[in-house]
C-alpha cells in the first residue's frame, strides 16, 4: 500500500488550502472529499461583501482546484471516508474505494445543518436552507417560486438573500414553534441575540447603527419593542414575533404554511393564526461541526457553544491529542469560509513542521499564518455565534496546560 506523507478528508476551503500549503513544502498529499466537486460549502456561497465587491465561491473554489493540480496534489472526489485506524507505519484510511496509507491525517470535513422539526416538515418540497441553496447557487435550479424561511439565524438570513437573488419570492422568515427540542430557535429573545450579530450584513444604514447599537442594547429591551410585522433586511421581513404553526399541503407537494402570533417568551397568541400560500418551504436550525471521523480516531472532545457543538480538542496549530492527526475548518468550529481557509493555511505549515522538522522560516510562516486566522475571525461578515474569539483562547489555552502535564507525567514514569 502506498503511503502519502499526508490525507485530507474534505476538499472544502480548509481542506484545499491545508493541501496546498503543504504540498509547497514538498509533501506528497491527498486529498479525499465525498462530494462529485471540490470546494466544500463554497460552491452555495455567493454574497456582496462590500458595495460592488461579489464573495464567489464556485470561484474561489476553481482557483484553489487549478493550484492544488498545479503542485501535483492527487483530488478524489465521490469517495467517502469511513473510518479510520493507526498502526505502527501510520494512517489506515478506510474509503468506498478502497484502503490508503498516510503518515499524517488532517480532518476537514467541515459542518451540518442541525434539523430542525416542525409540523409538516415531511410533506414535499419542504428543504433546509442548505439543500436550497445547493440547489439555486450550485445546480442552478430554483426549488420553487415563493417560499417563507422557518428559522432566523445567520444562515438563513444570508441564504434567504441568496434565494431572492435567484428570483424567488421569499415571503417571510419567522420562527420554529417553542418546544422542548427547539428552545433556543423558538425563543424570540435568544433569536434576537443573533440577529443583532447580523445586522451589519443589512443593505440599510440604519440596521447596521443598529448593529453597533446591539453591544448597549439587552436582546429582552430589543424584543419588546421589535414590530409585530418585522424588520426588513435585505428587503425581506424578519419576524420574530411570528412561529409556524404547521406546514400545509399533501404527499404531492407544499401548498401553505399556517402561522401564528407569539409573545417576547415564544407563547403562542390564540385566535391568531393566518395561513399564507407558498410552494416551497425552507427550514434551518442552524449549524454544528461534523466530527464523526475524529470521534472514531479517539481523539478528545470538548463542548463548545460558541463553536456551535461538540469539537476535537486542538492546539491553535491545528494539532489534535491524538498523534499525527489535525483538523481545521468547520470541523474545529462554524465560522466563514475565509476562517476555515486561514486554518487550513496553518494546518498545512503545522504537519509540514513535523514532518519535515522546523526551520525558522517556516515558523515564521506559521505566526504568519496564525495572525490571519485572527484577522479573518476579527473582520468575518458572518459571526456565527457570539464570542467565538473568547472560547477558542480558552480552548487553546487548556489544551497547551493539558499536553504539558500529559508530558510531566510520561516523563515521570
Ligand atoms: C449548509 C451550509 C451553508 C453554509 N453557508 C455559508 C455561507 O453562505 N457563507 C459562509 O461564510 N459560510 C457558510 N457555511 C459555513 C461553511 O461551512 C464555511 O464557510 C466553509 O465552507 C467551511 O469550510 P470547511 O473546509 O471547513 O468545510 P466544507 O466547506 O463544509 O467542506 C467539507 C468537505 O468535506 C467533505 N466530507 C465530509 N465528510 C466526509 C467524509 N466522511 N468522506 C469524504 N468527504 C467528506 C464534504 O463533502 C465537504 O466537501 C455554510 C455551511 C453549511 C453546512
Amino acid at each position: 500500500m502506498k503511503l502519502w506523507n499526508l490525507i485530507i478528508v474534505g476538499a472544502g476551503p480548509a481542506g484545499l488550502n491545508a493541501a496546498i500549503f503543504a504540498a509547497e513544502q514538498g509533501l506528497h498529499v491527498k486529498v479525499i472529499d465525498e462530494f462529485m466537486k471540490v470546494g466544500g460549502r463554497l460552491l452555495g456561497q455567493l454574497h456582496e461583501e462590500s458595495k460592488n465587491e461579489w464573495w464567489n465561491g464556485i470561484e474561489v473554489a476553481d482557483t484553489l482546484h487549478e493550484k492544488a493540480i498545479d503542485l501535483g496534489i492527487k483530488i478524489e472526489c465521490g469517495v467517502s471516508v469511513y473510518d479510520l485506524e493507526q498502526g505502527e507505519s501510520g494512517w489506515k484510511v478506510y474509503t468506498s474505494k478502497g484502503v490508503l496509507g498516510a503518515e499524517k491525517l488532517l480532518l476537514a470535513t467541515g459542518a451540518t445543518e442541525v434539523p430542525s422539526p416542525v409540523p409538516g416538515w415531511t410533506i414535499p418540497g419542504v428543504l433546509s436552507i442548505g439543500a436550497a441553496q445547493v440547489m439555486g447557487n450550485v445546480h442552478r435550479v430554483k426549488p420553487g417560486n415563493s417560499c417563507i424561511v422557518i428559522g432566523t439565524n445567520v444562515l438563513s438570513v444570508a441564504i434567504a438573500n441568496e434565494l431572492k437573488l435567484c428570483g424567488i419570492e421569499v415571503k417571510e422568515i419567522i420562527l420554529p414553534p417553542a418546544n422542548k427540542t427547539l428552545t433556543e430557535g423558538g425563543d424570540p429573545e435568544k433569536v434576537m441575540g443573533s440577529l443583532m450579530r447580523l445586522t451589519h450584513l443589512a443593505p440599510s444604514a440604519l440596521l447596521r447603527q443598529a448593529g453597533k447599537l446591539a453591544k448597549y442594547i439587552s436582546p429582552n429591551f430589543a424584543v419588546k419593542f421589535y414590530p409585530k410585522n418585522g424588520f426588513k433586511v435585505f428587503d425581506i421581513p424578519i419576524k420574530i414575533k411570528t412561529a409556524v404553526a404547521e406546514i400545509i399541503g399533501d404527499n404531492q407537494k407544499v401548498t401553505a404554511v399556517k402561522t401564528v402570533n407569539v409573545t417576547s417568551n415564544g407563547e403562542v397568541i390564540p385566535g391568531t393564526e393566518k395561513t399564507k400560500e407558498v410552494d416551497f418551504v425552507c427550514v434551518s436550525g442552524g449549524l454544528a461541526p461534523l466530527p464523526e471521523l475524529a470521534a472514531i480516531s479517539g481523539c478528545s472532545f470538548k463542548y463548545a457553544y460558541e463553536l456551535g457543538g461538540h469539537i476535537p480538542f486542538h492546539s491553535e496549530r491545528m494539532k489534535t491529542d491524538v498523534a499525527n492527526l489535525f483538523v481545521a475548518g468547520n470541523i474545529t468550529g462554524v465560522e466563514s469560509a475565509k476562517v476555515a481557509m486561514a486554518q487550513g493555511t496553518v494546518a498545512g505549515l503545522s504537519i509540514a513542521a513535523e514532518l519535515n522538522g522546523s526551520n525558522q522560516s517556516l515558523e515564521f510562516a506559521i505566526e504568519n499564518a496564525l495572525d490571519e486566522v485572527k484577522k479573518e475571525r476579527e473582520t468575518a461578515l458572518i459571526e456565527f455565534q457570539p464570542n467565538i474569539k473568547e472560547k477558542r483562547e480558552i480552548l487553546y489555552q487548556q489544551f497547551e496546560k493539558e499536553q504539558a502535564e500529559r508530558e510531566y507525567k510520561l516523563s515521570a514514569l
